[in-house]
């Protein structure tokens, strides 16, 4: 089968809700992935921020097949040894006293918000149902009902509804319209410290700051969703470290896993993690032994080969160079670590293809913004091989060479593509 023969089948038998790069992978191996006619590209996207630990990691393989061999899963209604020493890791990586065990992101998104609630009831005394949760626009926090109802981009909401109430939002970067918004009801203020879907949006130095102080003066939880800011990819373990502050709770998964498998988790103190009890909530698969054995050799690779270090060195000339680019489709160049947005005036996705073309794999957002976030594990060397195809496609598209109609995919109805 040919890359045309792999498009059609999923075409035919799989829901549409996707708009992928002509790109068929057949295997990957640290930044460089592999398609099925044997061309080699530069991961720049590195599947949203899950694999920083690069594709494939040996080590991270290694802890998977041992432990798919012994056992993979128990369930919660029995103990298993490798939960144990996860959770103390995970404690011993980010100081967090305790974590709540999910799988995907979104689902950590909602064990949050059902903590919040809880907490907002039985600590803060708000009274029955009338707890409310701040979020920003442009938010990105999953595709739950629950939280496509608090977000701005009509596209996710359309056709979903009825939403569930207790959702407030405010401009992000804002801090003063988060004090107007908090009411005696208020529970919680969740925010991306960097908003990672909108485009790499960070906030006005001092704003993080300034948001945890109003959220402390009410008594109000501050919860930083890092699900694609944490583990190393802004430079340091948490983006919400560039300014020193401390959430009440803080959402990771992603990386958590090396993006060998779905594991996410909920940090928090023992008083507000304890406001859940025993069948207050659950999941089959959060905390089996499998997935902890993976996000424990994820979390020890991220240390051992200091990836957000590598993040903060080699994100400072990603960013340095793409400045330097003299091209006019460019209107922004914008990140932290080894993540950052380029803004254009013209449509991103005939770049991203050009790209692609070249050999270097990046994915559009919001029509007209590319995002590079290559694993972190990427050398200084593979970097500025990217950096010069970047060159040479921007300079091409400010000639007109890109972006024009003939090269563009006729599907309007996803020009403002999402993912
Ligand atoms: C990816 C992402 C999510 C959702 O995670 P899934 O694993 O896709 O469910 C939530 N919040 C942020 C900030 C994300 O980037």
């Amino acid at each position: 089968m040919q890359t045309q023969d792999f498009i059609d089948l999923e075409d035919r038998y799989g829901v549409h809700n996707y708009h992928p790069l002509d790109v068929v992978v057949e295997r990957a191996s640290g930044v460089w992935i592999h398609d099925v006619e044997g061309k080699r590209y530069l991961d720049c996207l590195a599947a949203y921020s899950a694999v920083n630990q690069g594709h494939c990691h040996p080590e991270i393989l290694k802890a998977l097949t041992e432990q798919a061999g012994r056992v993979t899963l128990t369930s919660r209604a029995f103990r298993n040894e490798q939960l144990p020493l996860y959770l103390k890791e995970l404690h011993e990586l980010t100081g967090y006293e305790m974590a709540l065990c999910m799988n995907s992101g979104t689902e950590a998104v909602e064990s949050a918000i059902k903590i919040a609630r809880k907490w907002g009831y039985t600590h803060k005394g708000i009274a029955k149902d009338a707890a409310e949760i701040i979020v920003c626009a442009n938010n990105f926090h999953g595709r739950t009902i629950t939280i496509v109802g608090f977000s701005t981009e009509e596209q996710y909401r359309d056709g979903f509804g009825p939403f569930p109430a207790g959702f407030r939002i405010v401009p992000f970067g804002d801090a003063e319209a988060l004090r107007e918004a908090i009411t005696p009801n208020t529970c919680a203020f969740l925010v991306e410290p960097i908003q990672g879907e909108a485009g790499v949006l960070i906030p006005p130095d001092g704003y993080l700051h300034e948001a945890a102080a109003i959220c402390k003066q009410n008594n109000v939880l501050f919860i930083a969703d890092e699900i694609q800011s944490g583990l190393g990819r802004t430079g340091k373990l948490f983006a919400h470290m560039h300014e020193r502050i401390s959430p009440d709770m803080v959402i990771v998964g992603k990386a958590l896993a090396g993006g060998f498998y779905p594991v996410s988790a909920v940090l928090a103190s023992r008083e507000i993690l304890s406001v859940i009890g025993p069948g207050d909530h659950g999941s089959t698969f959060g905390g089996n032994p499998l997935a902890c054995a993976v996000a424990r050799a994820s979390m020890r690779v991220l240390q051992e080969e200091q990836l957000a270090e590598r993040s903060a060195d080699l994100g400072e000339l990603l960013l340095r160079k793409l400045k330097e680019f003299d091209a006019p489709c460019i209107t922004e160049v914008r990140g932290r670590g080894l993540w950052v947005a380029v803004e254009l005036n013209t449509e991103a996705r005939p770049l991203c293809e050009a790209l692609k073309d070249k050999g270097v794999l990046c994915k559009e957002t919001h029509g007209n913004i590319i995002r590079i976030a290559p694993p972190l594990i990427i050398t200084e060397e593979e970097l500025l091989w990217a950096i010069d195809r970047f060159r040479e496609v921007f300079s091409a598209a400010a000639a007109g060479t890109y972006g024009s109609a003939e090269n563009a995919k006729p599907e309007p109805e996803l020009a403002t593509a999402h993912r």
